[in-house]
């Protein structure tokens, strides 16, 4: 690890005065620290947020639920309001990681980190969120730019992150069985806003599938996800996984995820 200063404010507004320079905020550390610890991220000075109350909270409130950027993953899935709210967004939550990413991983972290595998990427898509920063509001569509990469600016510091309520919502991952990330991850809504369906775990970062969004909004059933053929052109390719196969686990992981909506 290169050497650095560390400060804690006590609030978001103090946090944003403390950073400066290739300063980076810590959340909870899961990936920040390991990339530090590799030497793979260097910064001269570390923001923690973990005394920032003001960051952290769940508020279900006119038709959204409204999670706090330092709410630890394992407060999300435990949340009775979550999971009356929007059970989709909790189970989502109770089955990233293992316990301790849980107890530690925030909201926040997860979606400035943009991780290609991560879940909570396929909620912001999938439900239509609005990330909510100290200087703007960012459309969810637009938030994720690329690998590890968003629109937030250097310094821009996540606050909040709204989730629109659906009708209909559910999450469904086929896991890495070791690390539990993502190899293929889909999310569906349906509600005012129409259908939507989030990808996760198949390309350089989440996506929403139309292809699948369009079959439907013809026919929300989980045989109209299950017969579209989804391209493989783009898709990763690993040792987990071909192009082809993750194709084709899409449209089977957006499929279980209807029947899970129309089961609640
Ligand atoms: C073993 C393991 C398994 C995992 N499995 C899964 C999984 O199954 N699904 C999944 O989705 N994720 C998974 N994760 C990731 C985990 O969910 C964390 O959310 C993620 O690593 C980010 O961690 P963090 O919140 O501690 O943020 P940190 O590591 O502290 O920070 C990550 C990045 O976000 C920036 N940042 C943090 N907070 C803010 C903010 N408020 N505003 C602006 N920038 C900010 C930091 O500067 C840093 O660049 C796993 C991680 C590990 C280690």
């Amino acid at each position: 690890m290169y050497p650095f200063e560390y400060q804690r404010p006590a609030n978001a507004q103090a946090a944003v005065a403390a950073f400066s320079g290739d300063a980076r905020y810590l959340a909870g550390g899961q990936s920040l620290v390991q990339a530090m610890k590799l030497r793979l991220s260097q910064s001269e000075r570390l923001v923690d947020l973990g005394g920032a109350a003001d960051l952290a909270g769940i508020q279900v409130d006119g038709g959204q639920v409204v999670i706090g950027a330092m709410t630890r993953h394992a407060q999300v899935a435990a949340s009775a309001e979550v999971q009356k709210a929007l059970p989709a967004l909790a189970e989502l939550a109770g089955g990233i990681g293992d316990p301790m990413v849980r107890n530690m991983g925030t909201l926040g972290g997860s979606i400035a980190n943009a991780d290609p595998a991560a879940c909570y990427p396929a909620a912001v898509l999938g439900l239509g969120a609005t990330v909510q920063t100290n200087q703007r509001t960012i459309a969810g569509d637009d938030f994720f730019t690329g690998l590890y990469e968003t629109a937030l600016q250097p310094g821009e510091l996540i606050t909040a992150v709204r989730f629109p309520i659906p009708a209909k919502a559910a999450y469904i991952k086929f896991k890495q069985p070791a690390s539990r990330f993502a190899l293929v991850g889909v999310f569906v809504s349906q509600g005012a806003g129409g259908v939507r369906v989030a990808v996760t775990g198949c390309k350089s970062q989440a996506f929403r599938a139309t292809e699948i969004e369009k079959a439907l909004t013809a026919s929300f059933t989980p045989e109209a996800a299950k017969a579209v053929v989804m391209p493989s052109a783009g898709i990763n390719s690993d040792l987990h996984g071909s192009a082809e196969y993750r194709a084709a686990m899409i449209s089977v992981m957006a499929s279980r995820a209807v029947a899970a909506a129309l089961a609640r």
